[in-house]
């Protein structure tokens, strides 16, 4: 019988757990009361009582790590707890976020462990065994796998699975000692862009993908791409969407030419960009073509935005197209959007 541990972490406010944990959490509810098996659940982070609380109703047992060196991710100290938990919890199955904290632990957990371990898994099936899914070669050749190794790790890519909410309530935690040697890194603090320069938002509801049309002229004979950042912006402001760009604008840079100053290649979208994952996406300025709309695969509603009635959008790659100027609807609809807030 499979013991099934599921490894969380705290967020950013460093009392909540990650949303890609409390999705990590639905995985392995699921696979526990499918195969009837032992529910695990591990909690990383300096105190971990709400987190715990919030797990309440899972009915799992619950196992912390915790203290203030378990405050930041450090490679030492959550390869530690990680490999302390799934001890432990005797697991067989580990479930894990694949998030910036755990990705940079978790094979060296597997090694520990004597495992092996599987990344990006979209999704978790099987009627008598586990059967992971994953997709391959840019999101071309879906695989599933099964393995009789254990444990077996398994890190869940962030958006495939719904985050686990439930009634909060006082939960048993056990503790679990983990002995560290004095570390050799210590965080001094965070520097991140300000917020407004975070462009890329994996849990935003919306992706909204600019293409190279708001750098062309347009009908007056001049460019305006002094217009088209503010409205971009604007829009990225008032909306939290994250930014998506067609390949074409990001590399016009490069080529000498007028450019967004906020887009760079990691916003890029397609065969040869980011594939992401949100429930709705307008493209605005884009043509629609088939390398560009591969990263479209997983966005669950599609709209575009193009002055061309015949662009690859309204062939059957969008479920809406709205044939217009994008420089007049975005600006209305972040006038829209201002005078809700106000
Ligand atoms: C091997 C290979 C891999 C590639 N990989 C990728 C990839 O990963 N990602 C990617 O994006 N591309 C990729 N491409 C390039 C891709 O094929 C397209 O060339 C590119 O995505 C087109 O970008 P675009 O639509 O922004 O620009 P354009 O084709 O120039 O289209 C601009 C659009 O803007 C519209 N427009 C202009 N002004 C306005 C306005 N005011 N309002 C509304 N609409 C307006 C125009 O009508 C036009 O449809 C790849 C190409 C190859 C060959």
């Amino acid at each position: 019988m499979e013991t099934i541990l599921v490894l969380t972490h705290v967020d950013e406010t460093g009392a909540a757990l990650s949303k890609a944990s409390l999705e990590a959490v639905t995985a392995g509810k699921e696979l526990a009361t499918r195969l009837a098996a032992t529910l695990v659940i591990g909690i990383v982070g300096a105190d971990v009582t709400t987190a715990a609380n919030a797990l309440a109703s899972t009915g799992a047992r619950l196992l912390a790590v915790s203290g203030e060196r378990f405050a930041q991710p450090r490679y030492a100290s959550d390869a530690a707890a990680c490999e302390a938990l799934c001890r432990v919890a005797q697991a067989t199955i580990v479930l894990a976020p694949g998030s910036a904290r755990f990705t940079r632990v978790a094979a060296g957990v597997a090694h520990r462990l004597g495992g092996l371990i599987d990344t990006h898994i979209t999704a978790i099936g099987g009627a008598e065994g586990v059967e992971a899914t994953r997709w391959f070669y840019r999101q071309r050749v879906e695989a599933v796998l099964s393995r009789d190794a254990r444990p077996w790790l398994l890190l869940l890519d962030a958006g495939t699975h719904a985050a686990f909410a439930g009634e909060t309530g006082a939960a048993q935690v056990e503790q679990v000692a983990v002995e560290l040697p004095e570390p050799r890194t210590t965080v001094s603090g965070i520097r991140a862009p300000m917020q407004d320069a975070q462009t890329i938002r994996p849990d935003a509801k919306m992706l909204f993908v600019t293409g190279a049309g708001w750098t062309k002229k347009q009908p007056d004979g001049q460019i305006h791409v002094g217009e088209a950042a503010d409205l971009i912006l604007g829009f990225l402001r008032l909306t939290g969407a994250s930014l998506g760009s067609s390949k074409s604008l990001v590399d016009q840079g490069g080529d000498g030419q007028p450019v967004l100053p906020f887009l760079t290649h990691l916003n890029q979208v397609g065969q040869t960009g980011a594939t992401p994952r949100h429930a709705k996406g307008l493209s605005t300025c884009c043509h629609g073509e088939e390398p560009h709309v591969v990263g479209w695969r997983f966005i669950g509603d599609r709209r575009a935005i193009s002055l061309d009635p015949n662009c690859g959008w309204t062939r059957g790659k969008a479920d809406v197209v709205y044939v217009a100027d994008a420089f007049t609807v975005i600006a209305k609809v972040n006038e829209l959007l201002e005078a809700k807030k106000a």
